[in-house]
């Protein structure tokens, strides 16, 4: 039977870049198979080292999970599509306040597109009115949520963030501008919210959302929206809002590719019945080293701002239960069915994990950046690199970005983006003291890792990659 298997953005590095691979199988197990067999890069990318299926990559025939069904033995059918989706670095009652709740003239004049469609009417609006929401993350998808929320009359819009404003969220981050970069986020976004409309109240919590303060934030809200953009603080805002009984508008953004669904529902799945366990660092680029595309958190965060008016106002049918998968670059939207897991450690019938957990721990982080398997023995800091070469005893210098990434910047060296390394590793001389280097130190620790298990011992990884080099020693060369 030839079926068509569908390959994300993520993974596409490992598949020459194509987006689908056809082959001939007669069950899921098969075609993966034959994938892993065309393309051996993807194994260890599905795979554990036990040979099963990683609990963070989930397999669709057509739009049924396989895990409901025989998992890999799940036959196929010509012209059916497997796809791979991997996870990626996502109320009160209302009734008695909704009769207090009044809109001034000044109000009516302001939402008369909404009061006119019966479907919002008057009595949607004042539920808008009434209606609470907390937005994670003042970021790429927390803008056009931002700015929708407020725009659309929700009463009150918590909002949490701590980071200021760096140049490079200017590309995406609709909400600031040019001279406000190195200021508050969370300052900034509420002068310019409060300035699209003055009827909204907003509460900034300017700290790092934790399992210290999370459910205490979380109780004062109606809706919870995810908007983060790593692994810790979505598994924390996922499990926090199945204790605290809210609904959790989820969406994820990676290069060109968007994901989104609203998780606990009633008695829909959350985020972990999708992803039992987070990737281990490092496996799955964050979008500060696998880049995005500006207008792609506009599209996903308008998807939640949306999903969130309705959840509010009670109207229309809420993505729950569904996955929605959107690819910018063929613009074509798939959804995908999901049901939740019995089994499932938060949401399950028996759960055993009642309260909130160390998420740091539990995705394998030790601080912001990857400490993936981390080995001083195998490490050089910038400093020590520049005096190497300055003393005329040059190492290697093996750089494993892209080569759009290599245009941007470079130290020169030899380049061989990380993912032809295991194909290429006979260019490189063991004898040689090589040091390996990347943007922030991500990729190069992995290709460290992958050069000592063929032998190399004369290796070591840059930290902080190169855009440590642009800060400390070379401060003439770009940063992207
Ligand atoms: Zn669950």
């Amino acid at each position: 039977m030839a079926v068509t298997i569908i390959i994300p953005t993520p993974l596409r590095q490992y598949s020459g870049n194509k987006d689908t691979v056809k082959v001939q199988a007669g069950t899921v197990g098969e075609a993966l198979a034959k994938l892993t067999g065309e393309h051996p890069e993807l194994r260890r990318h599905l795979y554990n080292d036990e040979g099963q299926l990683r609990s963070f990559v989930n397999i669709y025939v057509n739009d049924e999970d396989i895990r409901y069904s025989r998992k890999t033995e799940t036959p196929v059918k010509e012209g059916d599509s497997i796809s791979i989706v991997p996870s990626i670095a996502g109320g009160v009652d209302t009734t008695e306040t909704l009769e207090k709740i009044n809109l001034s003239n000044e109000e009516i004049r302001r939402y008369s597109r909404h009061l006119i469609m019966p479907e919002v009417g008057m009595e949607g609006q004042r539920k808008l009115k009434a209606g609470s929401v907390l937005i994670i993350g003042a970021g790429g998808l927390g803008s056009p949520l931002g700015l929708y929320l407020t725009a659309a009359g929700v009463g009150r819009i918590g909002i949490v963030d701590y980071d200021t404003i760096d140049e490079s969220n200017l590309q995406r981050q609709v909400l600031y501008s040019t001279d406000q970069v190195g200021e508050s986020k969370l300052t900034k976004a509420k002068e310019r919210l409060h300035g699209l409309n003055p009827y909204v109240q907003f509460d900034a919590y300017e700290e790092h959302l934790s399992s210290e303060n999370a459910l205490d934030i979380f109780k004062d809200y109606e809706v919870i929206v995810d908007g983060t953009d790593n692994f810790p603080t979505r598994y924390l805002v996922n499990d926090a809002s199945v204790l605290t009984g809210k609904p959790n508008v989820y969406g994820s953004i990676f290069r060109f590719e968007g994901q989104a669904s609203v998780f606990g529902l009633d008695d829909g799945p959350c985020y972990r019945c999708l992803y039992p366990e987070p990737p281990p660092p490092g496996l799955v680029p964050s979008c500060a080293e696998g880049g995005v595309f500006g207008v792609l958190p506009g599209i996903v965060g308008s998807i939640q701002a949306n999903e969130v008016i309705k959840l509010l106002t009670g109207i229309g049918e809420p993505l729950q239960g569904r996955l929605l998968l959107f690819d910018a670059l063929k613009m074509s939207f798939r959804e995908l069915k999901l049901r939740r897991n019995p089994e499932c450690p938060v949401c399950g019938d028996n759960p055993t994990q009642k309260e909130l957990i160390d998420y740091e721990q539990f995705c394998g982080v030790e601080s912001s950046w990857s400490e993936y398997k981390r080995d001083a023995e195998y490490e050089i800091e910038v400093e020590e690199l520049k005096q190497l070469l300055d003393s005329g005893k040059k190492p290697v210098v093996l750089d494993v970005r892209e080569p759009h990434e290599y245009e941007i910047a470079n130290l020169g060296g030899e380049l061989i983006p990380l993912r032809e390394l295991p194909s290429r590793l006979k260019e490189l001389d063991s004898a040689q003291d090589i040091v390996v280097h990347c943007k922030m130190g991500g990729r190069s620790q992995e290709a460290v890792e992958l050069l000592k298990s063929a032998g190399f011992r004369k290796v070591k990884n840059l930290v902080g990659g190169i855009d440590r080099w642009a800060q400390i020693v070379d401060t003439s060369l770009p940063r992207y």
